[in-house]
């Protein structure tokens, strides 16, 4: 699997040369072949496991040993408890669950995976967040040494979470958004995995395959062979982009039809939300945006490499762009935790408050199947605000007794 098509104007070109079409849109791998031929797997064969490696058949890599074998294989859980507060029946897709906390894991394990595979010295990415702990995570089991190139003012906990996995870590001033085009362009060994290159892309969209793989196997709504609904925080629009890849490659493969492919809804911070802004005015292209300060920073891309497919992807499956502003994402973080106890991070915690959004717009129904993905854990960033939350003081241990008594 060599072979990279465009999705807009079916323009092919070779991997790894190109990552970019003529056009300007991002290629991603060609798997009509491989698609058209693909049944669900059952079982672990030899070499290929749980995670992303069940899906070989439609990877440019077979698995390797090392933190990416962990990646995937999430757990898909009903929250039936949150369903009147979403408006809809919610399951909970737990991408906190990866090796490093987040769906990353998934696109670092298959593009590490690819470069120790073609004997790749380097791999890099463009990130300060969570693809650069990931990329520098899958990395450090292999001889490929990697580069994170992160903005100049990375804050010290952030630098110190990814330096943890001894990546070269290089820091670059100026505008951070065009620094992804520069990697990509520059004419060095290293084999850049950025947000939505062809090799991440390919792992990450193992996230909707096992979303669909478990629908179809009756542990989602035995009545249905998908949900009718998959809900994605949405940056650079790479996931948004690997979920359609994988819809479409199952209706290749005639295990969805147009009846049961699954509405793609993607959720933005409303102070920085492209995709959202070019759907809301009907457009085809996703622009730049003067972007403002959000809570939810790992989705903050103010000009998304991957915009303009993501937004087709909606449009192909009928899905919407909702964004929803910085209060209720905080408040939807919330309920997450005390109502259903997952620890989502708060670009995650977007899902519920879009949810909320898309149900109160009529555009998800209250017996609509609906997944939320909650892409990264909240642990790493846990602190007090400033506040120290409320518990009951009961002193020393006899007192303690008669307080409990009482
Ligand atoms: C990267 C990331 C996203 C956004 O994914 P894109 O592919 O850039 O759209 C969402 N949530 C979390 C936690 C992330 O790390
Ligand atoms: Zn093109």
């Amino acid at each position: 699997m060599t072979r990279l098509v465009c999705y807009r104007c079916g323009e092919t070109a070779a991997f790894p040369e190109r990552k970019r079409c003529e056009c300007g849109e991002p290629l991603w791998f060609d798997t009509d072949g491989a698609a058209a031929g693909f049944a669900w797997p059952d079982g672990d064969a030899p070499g290929r496991t749980g995670g992303p490696w069940r899906y070989a058949d439609l990877l440019p890599v077979e698995r390797r040993d090392g933190v990416g074998a962990g990646a995937g294989d999430t757990p898909l859980v009903r929250a039936a408890g949150l369903d009147d507060d979403a408006g809809c029946r919610l399951w909970l897709k737990d991408e906190s669950q990866n090796p490093t906390g987040s769906f990353k894991d998934r696109g670092s394990a298959v593009g590490v995976a690819w470069a120790a595979a073609n004997d790749r010295p380097w791999v890099g990415t463009v990130s300060h967040g969570n693809m650069a702990i990931s990329t520098a995570a899958h990395a450090a089991g292999t001889d490929a040494d990697c580069v994170v190139l992160v903005p100049d003012d990375i804050s010290a906990e952030r630098l110190a979470a990814i330096a943890q996995y001894d990546p070269r870590i290089l820091r670059v001033s100026g505008d951070y958004g065009r620094l992804y085009y520069d990697a990509l362009d520059a004419d060095v060994p290293v084999e850049f995995v950025n947000s939505d290159t062809p090799l991440r892309v390919a792992g990450q969209k193992t996230t909707a395959l096992e979303i669909c793989a478990a629908f179809a196997a009756g542990a989602g709504d035995p009545d249905r062979t998908a949900p009718d609904a998959i809900v994605l925080p949405t940056s650079s629009g790479g996931h948004a982009s690997a979920s359609w890849k994988a819809l479409r490659e199952l209706e290749a493969a005639g295990l969805l039809d147009a009846d049961s492919l699954p509405r793609l809804c993607l959720v933005q911070a409303a102070a920085c939300d492209p995709i959202a802004e070019a759907y809301r005015e009907g457009r085809e292209e996703v622009t730049a945006v003067d972007a403002g300060e959000t809570v939810a920073y790992s989705i903050a891309n103010a000009d998304p490499p991957s915009g303009t497919r993501a937004l087709a992807a909606v449009r192909a499956t009928g899905g919407a762009v909702v964004s929803v502003p910085d209060e209720e994402i905080l408040d939807a973080q919330s309920t997450l935790a005390a109502e259903a106890g997952f620890c989502a991070e708060v670009a995650s915690a977007t899902t519920l408050a879009g949810i909320r959004r898309l149900s109160a717009a009529g555009e998800l129904a209250a017996d609509d199947a609906v997944v939320a993905v909650l892409t990264g854990t909240g642990f790493r960033e846990l602190d007090a605000d400033g506040e120290t939350p409320e518990a009951v003081d009961l002193g020393t241990l006899p007192e303690r007794l008669r307080a409990l008594a009482e």
